[in-house]
């Protein structure tokens, strides 16, 4: 018999750890060049040019581990279906004896990487969309020639990469997931074992912003539910619990969008939240959208008299 068969779930972890670590490749090097300032005084961005050039052989590493994620979770939704299906020679290419012992389904040759969205596609109740093959076709192309050649014409982009995983994470595990799916992980880092009060708030708030800024206003839409044109507003809730960090995360809208809105949504910690409508009492602030409880501005972060 075949034992030690993975479920989908053990599937799943594996591609999540993996989109995860190549996600943190991006976002600390993000993190670096904020922290560096170099944006402030490279007026002619050569010194952004130059940290981004720097950046193309980790880059490349953060395209194949995210890539080898992704086949990872294609395996898990064919394993929904059945994980035995993931076997892909004939019998007579099995180990031998496994007609006689127990072997362990590690044992087995499984599917070609290249086989995996054709396969998904015939087995499992929902198809993929074409936007994710023709991205999966492209990135496993890269990967490919990542892995085999180093070629030197070849220029990886953090923003794309970025979109990659959010693609994945979009067309394989479900709409507006990724930060989801970040916060389970930042909370089974090492540190969060050991210590009680390790909370990734920041550092999910941080990331939230900084996909606000480079993803174009369709996949602000597309991956984060957001409207993309429509103004933002601080998160009460995502600040207080930031507390001694300055960050005051812009990541909450109206809905519905107009004058007279009174609810506000935060696509981070996804707290609807009730508001006011009247103008914010600091001479320079042209805010009136005021959090109801504790009268606070969400354009400024003052307390407004009531
Ligand atoms: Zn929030
Ligand atoms: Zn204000």
């Amino acid at each position: 018999m075949i034992t030690e068969i993975p479920t989908p779930e053990d599937f799943r972890h594996a591609g999540l750890s993996l989109l995860n670590l190549a996600w943190d490749a991006v976002s600390s090097m993000y993190l670096d060049l904020e922290n560096s300032q170099v944006e402030e005084w490279d007026e002619k961005g050569e010194a952004t040019g130059e940290f981004w050039r720097s950046a193309q052989r980790p880059l490349a590493n953060a395209v194949v581990v995210a890539q080898q994620g992704i086949e990872f979770l294609l395996k898990a939704r064919i394993a929904e279906v059945t994980p035995l299906l993931l076997i892909s020679t004939q019998p007579r290419d099995w180990p031998s004896r496994c007609d006689r012992e127990d072997t362990a389904f590690a044992e087995f040759r499984t599917i070609d990487a290249q086989d995996l969205v054709k396969f998904h596609d015939a087995v499992h109740p929902q198809r993929l969309e074409d936007t994710f093959r023709t991205k999966f076709q492209r990135f496993r192309a890269l990967r490919n020639s990542i892995m085999h050649t180093v070629d030197k014409r070849l220029w990886h982009s953090a923003h794309e990469l970025c979109v990659q995983v959010l693609e994945a994470s979009h067309a394989l595990i479900g709409s507006y997931k990724w930060l989801e799916l970040r916060r389970d992980y930042l909370q089974s880092i090492p540190v969060a074992a050991v210590y009680d009060e390790y909370e990734p708030t920041w550092q999910l708030s941080w990331e939230a912003c900084l996909l606000l800024e480079i993803l174009t206003h369709a996949e602000g839409t597309r991956y984060l539910g957001v409207q993309a044109k429509q103004r933002y507003y601080i998160c009460y809730q995502c600040t207080v619990n930031l507390r001694d960090s300055d960050l005051q995360p812009k990541t909450a809208q109206l809905h519905p969008n107009g004058p007279a809105s009174v609810r506000i949504y935060c696509f981070v910690c996804e707290r609807d939240d009730a508001v006011v409508r009247r103008p914010c009492s600091e001479a320079t602030c042209k805010g009136n959208v005021i959090q109801e409880e504790d009268s606070v501005c969400l354009s400024c972060f003052n307390e407004v008299a009531r």
